[in-house]
C-alpha cells in the first residue's frame, strides 16, 4: 500500500475523542468526511522504527483476527514529519473490561469453553503472523481489543510497535555452505526465540482466562522484581484451588507447554493450534470460573498486571536480543569464515 502524500484532514475530520493512550501517544477517533464512517487514527513521529511497525501491521492485512489499517498518510503534523495510520475503530474495549462486564452482577458465568474460544481466536492471529514470519512481541491484554458491543463481536488483536520479521538465522547457517561442525542449539534460528516470546504471552493470557488472576507476579512496583524474573525463569507459577480444581487436565496441560521455561521446548504456534483444546473447542467442558468474580475484585490491581507483562515482555525481548547478538558473533567468527570459504570453493 503506497502511502498518501496529500493531507489527511482533506479526507478524515479528526474528532475530540480519545480513544486510547499508548506509549507512542495517542490514539484518537477520526471520521470519513465521505463515508461518515469513523476510523481509529494513531500518530507516529515518521522513523525507521515507525516505517517497520506500519509495514509489518500491512502485512497481517488479510488476517480476520488482526485490526484492519485502511489507509497510512506521510503528513506533517503539528510541524513534525508523521505517519498517520488510519485503522478500523475498535468499540468493543479490551478482552477482560468485556469479561468482567459480561458476568457482571452474576447473570452469566464464563467458562471454561468460551476462554477455549476465545484462545482459539487469539491464537488464530499468532498463527497468521508466525507463518509470515513475523513475530509480534507484544501481546498482552490490552493489545486484544472488541470490534463491537455486540454479541457477535470479533476479537482482534493490534499494536506492532516490538513486531519483527524474523529470519531464521537457522535455516541460513545450515545451508551446505554455512554448516557450522559445532553450534549450541540455541544460537540456531534466533527467530524461534522471537516467537517463543509470543507464546509465553499466549500461556499467560490463557491462564488469566482462566482464573481472573496472573501465573507471575512480584507487587513491588519495582521494573520487573529479580524475584518475578526467577519465578518465570524457573517456571515457578501454581494452579491453586479452588479456581484451578475444576479446570480440565487438558487445559493445565496446554498452558504448561506454554509457560515451558526453556524457550526451545516451549510449544510452537502451529502444536499449539494443533491441539485439541483450542481446535476442538466446542468440546471442551462447559464449566463455570471463576474469572469475572476474581477480575472485578482485583480491578484496583489490574493496571498493576498490565505493567508487569509489560515489563516482562520488555525484559524478554531484551534478553533474546543478546542471543541474537551472540549468533551474529558466532557466524562472524574467523574460523567459521574459514570453513565457509573453504566449502563455497
Ligand atoms: P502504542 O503502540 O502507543 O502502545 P496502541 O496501538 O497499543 O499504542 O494503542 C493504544 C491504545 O489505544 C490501545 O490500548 C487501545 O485502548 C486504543 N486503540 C488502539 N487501536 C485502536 C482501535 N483500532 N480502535 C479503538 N481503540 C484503539
Amino acid at each position: 500500500m503506497p502511502y498518501k502524500k496529500h493531507s489527511l484532514i482533506d479526507d478524515f475530520e479528526i474528532s475530540t475523542k480519545v480513544l486510547g493512550l499508548g506509549i507512542n501517544g495517542k490514539v484518537v477517533e477520526c471520521i470519513s468526511r465521505t463515508t461518515r464512517k469513523k476510523y481509529a487514527l494513531k500518530i507516529l513521529l515518521d522513523s525507521p522504527k515507525s516505517r517497520r511497525e506500519v509495514s509489518l501491521h500491512l502485512k497481517a492485512k488479510h488476517c480476520p483476527q488482526i485490526v484492519e489499517v485502511s489507509d497510512v498518510y506521510e503528513n506533517s503534523y503539528g510541524g513534525e514529519k508523521c505517519l498517520l495510520i488510519v485503522m478500523e475503530k475498535m468499540e468493543g474495549g479490551e478482552l477482560f473490561q468485556r469479561i468482567q462486564e459480561k458476568t457482571e452482577g452474576g447473570l452469566a458465568s464464563f467458562t471454561e469453553r468460551e476462554a477455549a474460544e476465545i484462545m482459539n481466536e487469539i491464537c488464530s492471529a499468532v498463527y497468521f503472523l508466525h507463518k509470515r514470519n513475523i513475530a509480534h512481541r507484544d501481546l498482552k491484554p490490552e493489545n486484544l481489543l472488541y470490534t463491537t458491543k455486540g454479541k457477535h463481536s470479533i476479537l482482534k488483536l493490534t499494536d506492532f510497535g516490538f513486531a519483527k520479521e524474523t529470519v531464521n538465522e537457522g535455516l541460513s547457517l545450515q545451508t551446505p555452505c554455512y554448516t557450522p561442525y559445532y553450534v549450541a542449539p540455541e544460537v540456531l534460528g534466533s527467530s524461534a526465540y522471537d516467537k517463543s516470546c509470543d507464546i509465553w504471552s499466549l500461556g499467560v493470557i490463557m491462564y488469566i482466562l482462566l482464573c481472573g488472576f496472573p501465573p507471575f507476579y512480584s507487587n513491588t512496583g519495582l521494573a520487573i522484581s529479580p524475584g518475578m524474573k526467577k519465578r518465570i525463569r524457573t517456571g515457578q507459577y501454581e494452579f491453586p484451588d479452588p479456581e484451578w480444581k475444576n479446570i480440565s487436565l487438558s487445559a493445565k496441560d496446554l498452558i504448561r507447554g506454554m509457560l515451558n521455561v526453556n524457550a526451545e521446548s516451549r510449544l510452537t504456534i502451529e502444536q499449539v493450534m494443533g491441539n485439541e483444546w483450542i481446535c476442538k473447542f466446542s468440546n471442551v467442558p462447559q464449566t463455570p470460573l471463576f474469572t469475572g468474580k476474581l477480575l472485578r475484585e482485583g480491578e484496583e490491581n489490574w493496571t498493576e498486571v498490565q505493567e508487569e507483562m509489560t515489563r516482562s515482555l520488555a525484559t524478554m525481548r531484551v534478553d533474546y536480543e543478546r542471543i541474537n547478538i551472540k549468533s551474529l558473533d558466532f557466524s562472524n567468527n574467523s574460523l567459521l569464515d574459514k570453513r565457509r570459504n573453504k566449502k563455497a570453493k
